[in-house]
């Protein structure tokens, strides 16, 4: 006998939806987690049927597409999370419904491009960050220059013009809803690399020139 006949002999969906934090009423009706759901749409008790968004399946398939896991991981996630002490081997003999493959794609897709976008987050904030950071070395290394000498700086320049969109940028990633993060990773997501990278090299020469300037007066002064 099988991993997924043996699964599905010990648990039903509901019961291990309910383990996995689903609220499900006494009707056995819940909120379908599968799509942005506020009224209860699914019906849930050994399979499930979401009358809303048409998610439907077994408990292994309700696994699966809750995590993401192809339908042999989400038998074994359940073996190993409600102790069920089934010994594997025989999986090849499960023929899943093609409609729930389909469904486990979609859903296994938009977990990757969540995942990406994630991650672009993160390392934007941190490129973001470094930006700040270099923006503000350079206001600090031009105290005390005249006005005419900095303005002349075509790095300067460049810096005074980005620095707003940077920290547009910044505040939107670290601070807004979801959705305009979301837009700015889908329209700026170019221009925002171009900018850092323009910011970058125009900001470290700026530095190193004002490193210079000044190890030149101190030689002269001491
Ligand atoms: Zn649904």
């Amino acid at each position: 006998m099988s991993i997924f006949t043996r699964v599905k002999e010990q648990l039903t969906a509901r019961q291990v939806a309910e383990s996995y934090g689903l609220k499900v009423g006494r009707n056995g009706m819940a909120c379908c987690p599968f799509h942005d759901d506020h009224h209860p749409s699914m019906k849930i008790d050994t399979n499930y049927y979401c009358f809303s968004c048409g998610a439907k399946g077994d408990v292994i398939a309700y696994v699966a597409q809750m995590y993401g896991l192809s339908q042999y991981e989400a038998a074994q996630k359940l073996n190993s999370d409600f102790q069920l002490g089934i010994e594997s081997g025989n999986e090849d003999t499960y023929q899943p419904n093609p409609t729930l493959m389909k469904q486990m794609k979609e859903r296994e897709r938009i977990i990757r491009i969540r995942e990406r976008f994630e991650k672009w987050c993160n390392q934007t904030i941190e490129a973001l960050k470094e930006c700040v950071q270099i923006m503000s070395e350079v206001h600090i290394s031009t105290i005390g220059k005249a006005s005419d000498e900095i303005f002349s700086l075509e790095d300067y320049a460049t810096i005074v013009h980005v620095e707003p969109r940077i920290n547009y940028w910044l505040d939107i990633l670290c601070l807004s809803e979801l959705d305009e993060k979301q837009q700015v990773f889908m329209q700026d997501r170019g221009e925002v690399e171009r900018i850092v990278k323009e910011l970058n090299s125009a900001g470290n020469r700026i530095l190193e020139q004002s490193r210079r300037d000044s190890g030149y007066a101190n030689e002269h002064c001491g």
